[in-house]
């Protein structure tokens, strides 16, 4: 199913994210959580594109088997990363022939330790013009959405000039965003209101994630740039166990959930970690909101 068609209808969609084990403990587990969140009906869920070799194969071979072996439908991701134009064409045929109908189009993060993004020769600079490459190549073969940062992407030299960039990418056919996680909903909704007055028009998927582990956010964060409120990480700090964190992870996730829902936004991204139960409880306190 297109993910295109799922956005016409006049409901909030639910999607979860997930990335490829690499462990045959990761798999059996990853299995588990994806039948473990069926019952929750999410419209799609994603499957993220790693940073190399077996890890990338890893995408297609997932999102063929969310569809064939779990019954959902797969968004699968792609990166510039590291490949030429004639390396993206072949895995996106892949993707194609394994009946992947949604894409989601990145430029990537450059390697650990390479400094700043690099183009491959042969390759492509920005999300944007992988965009195009694989309209130009693949028509409407693909719902395709993009990456969104409602506080800015960490290399953006101004919060004006990466949405006129965001422009840029959805112009060049993006069917609609998903926004990179965030704690605080006035950051979606003043990013909402600049975006519309710019003319972006097609819908943006808040992504959002319960904390469930301290130091991992605290990495999360250093590498996309995005902030915790002050009184949300106290709160998090004064945690006694690992438990009471999950509380207050799941706790802020469903309030923020709540009030996107009811100001009218198209659906909610989760962010899973290839993890059920946070995701289950933040779905389950929504049940009230939803009917
Ligand atoms: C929902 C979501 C899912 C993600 N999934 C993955 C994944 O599966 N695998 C993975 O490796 N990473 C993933 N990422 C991370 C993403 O790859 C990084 O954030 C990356 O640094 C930027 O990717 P992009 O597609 O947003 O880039 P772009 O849209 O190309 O933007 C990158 C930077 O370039 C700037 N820019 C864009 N166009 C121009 C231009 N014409 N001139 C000058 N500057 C320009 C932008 O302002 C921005 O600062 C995901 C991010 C999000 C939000």
């Amino acid at each position: 199913m297109k993910i295109s068609t799922l956005l016409k209808h006049n409901r909030p969609l639910f999607s979860f994210e997930f990335f490829p084990p690499k462990t045959p403990q990761g798999e059996a587990s990853l299995f588990r959580t994806l039948h473990e969140l069926k019952p929750l009906k999410p419209a799609f869920v994603s499957i993220t594109y790693g940073a190399g070799g077996s890890e990338r194969r890893k995408t297609t071979e997932w999102a063929a088997r969310i569809q064939g072996e779990v019954g959902l439908t797969a968004m699968a991701h792609l990166t510039c990363v590291g490949h030429t134009r004639e390396e993206l064409r072949a895995i996106l045929q892949g993707y194609a022939e394994a009946g992947i109908q949604n894409v989601m189009a990145l430029r990537g993060d450059p390697p650990k330790g390479a400094g700043g993004f690099q183009p491959t020769e042969g390759g492509f600079r920005y999300a944007s013009e992988l965009v195009a490459f694989i309209r130009e190549e693949f028509g409407d073969t693909f719902t395709l959405a993009g990456g969104a940062y409602p506080e800015g992407h960490p290399e953006a030299v101004s919060l004006e000039a990466d949405l006129h960039h965001l422009k840029q990418k959805v112009d060049a056919g993006l069917d609609f965003l998903v926004t990179q996680l965030f704690f605080n909903n006035a950051l979606y909704f003043g990013f909402l209101e600049r975006a519309r007055r710019i003319g972006i028009e097609v819908p943006i998927l808040p992504g959002l994630m319960p904390i469930t582990d301290l130091a991992q956010i605290r990495r999360f964060m250093d590498m996309c740039g995005a902030s915790i409120p002050g009184p949300l990480l106290s709160r998090l700090e004064r945690a006694q166990s690992p438990e009471e964190v999950l509380e207050i992870g799941v706790e802020h996730t469903t309030r923020q959930a709540q009030e996107l829902l009811e100001a009218g936004v198209p659906g909610l991204h989760l962010y899973t970690l290839n993890k059920s139960p946070a995701t289950r409880r933040v779905m389950e306190n929504l049940q009230g909101v939803l009917r």
